[in-house]
């Protein structure tokens, strides 16, 4: 047998285990990680290589460990009357998570989430030595204020995650189940607002909760609506203690110099990086209409993915999909497949290889 990890002294809870990620397929419709698959406009995007040249410039130079202009781009990004001081970054929300569970989770601490979920604040839990527990949730993938709260005096956590609107099933997050759990609970709190962006237009957000409630953290990313996933840029916003926690634990430097001008000159240009939020609910609402006319059952979603149940053999359908050159998710919910909300020609190609297959 060749040599390999496990024979290795690796950590015994990692024995046996697989890296966590999507299946990585050059096909020409990927619809599997819930991207913004549009380019982003030329004219931003040459402002980003000017921005990333100035950089380079000074790279023999380690970065601001503040990342001050950064934070103060994404607090203005967010408003709220919220300042840099409430604002930090790190190369993904994946890492800001990862931090956040590095100064408040650990041996000994549990961590509160309602699966399905994301499936990252179950592993980062394991990853970091916390204690995952799996919440009950109400029919229909929602959380009640009073299932909240139940679950909080149940199972006596360190943090609780929530995740708004919800991945894999897309469905929204009740603020009032947050406030309900806030309340209940004297740990953290923690919204994973990823999806926002994609929210109805005017749906408040639970940054409209931040005010006074000091154990509350809401996390966003610019993987998403704006179009950045490979530059690695997520963000929480949070009582400014929160941040100092979070000082403790991050690798100094963390965002390279490159990763911070590149995010600061996007967000100058936050209106046109998210142009494409509208056209793109416009491609995921047509997705749950022509699902449910093929007699698949769509849930309601407020994100830019559709989980759909009503699949006979989602193993089946994953690869005949795959056959045509198109990637969509298959997360192992019985009957279930998710399918991202693509441009409206990748949109169409899924539709009519569905059409073709049912
Ligand atoms: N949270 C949720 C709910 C997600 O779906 C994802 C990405 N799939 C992330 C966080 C992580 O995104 P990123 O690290 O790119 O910010």
């Amino acid at each position: 047998m060749p040599f390999s990890l496990d024979d290795l002294p690796i950590r015994d809870d990692l024995r046996g285990l697989t890296p966590y990620g999507a299946p990585q397929k050059s096909v020409p419709v990927a619809l599997n990680v819930n991207e913004n698959t549009h380019p982003i406009p030329e004219d931003v995007a040459r402002d980003i290589v000017e921005a990333v040249a100035q950089a380079v410039l000074q790279v023999n130079r380690y970065p601001d460990r503040e990342f001050t202009i950064l934070r103060d781009a994404l607090a203005g990004y967010l408003g709220h009357g919220l300042t840099r001081d409430n604002i930090w970054a790190a190369n993904g929300s994946n890492e800001v998570i990862q931090q956040i569970l590095q100064a408040f989770g650990g041996p000994g601490r549990s961590v509160l989430g309602f699966p399905p979920t994301y499936s990252m604040h179950s592993i980062i839990a394991a990853g970091t030595g916390s204690t995952w527990i799996d919440g009950a949730r109400d029919e229909g993938f929602t959380i009640s204020p009073e299932t909240a709260v139940a679950e909080i005096r149940r199972t006596d956590p360190d943090i609780v995650f929530f995740c708004g609107p919800n991945n894999p099933t897309g469905t929204p997050l009740d603020l009032a189940t947050v406030e309900a759990a806030y309340d209940a609970t004297d740990g953290l709190v923690f919204v994973d607002e990823a999806y926002a962006e994609f929210m109805p237009v005017g749906q408040p957000t639970a940054l409209t909760l931040l005010e006074g409630r000091e154990r509350l953290i809401v996390s966003r990313t610019m993987s998403k609506a704006f179009a950045f996933a490979g530059a690695r840029v997520g963000y929480m916003a949070a009582h400014p203690a929160v941040t100092d926690a979070l000082r403790l634990v991050r690798l100094p430097y963390h965002l390279s110099s490159l990763t911070q001008a590149a995010a600061v000159a996007a967000l100058s240009h936050a209106d046109e990086m998210l142009a494409m939020v509208g056209e793109i609910s416009t491609q995921r609402d047509r997705i749950v209409s022509v699902l449910t006319e093929l007699g698949y059952t769509p849930w309601p979603t407020w994100s830019n993915f559709v989980l759909f149940g009503g699949v006979d053999d989602p193993d089946d359908v994953f690869e005949r999909l795959l056959e045509r050159g198109i990637i969509v998710r298959n997360l192992g919910i019985p009957n279930h497949l998710r399918v991202s909300a693509g441009t409206e020609a990748e949109t169409t190609a899924f539709l009519e290889a569905l059409r073709d297959i049912r």
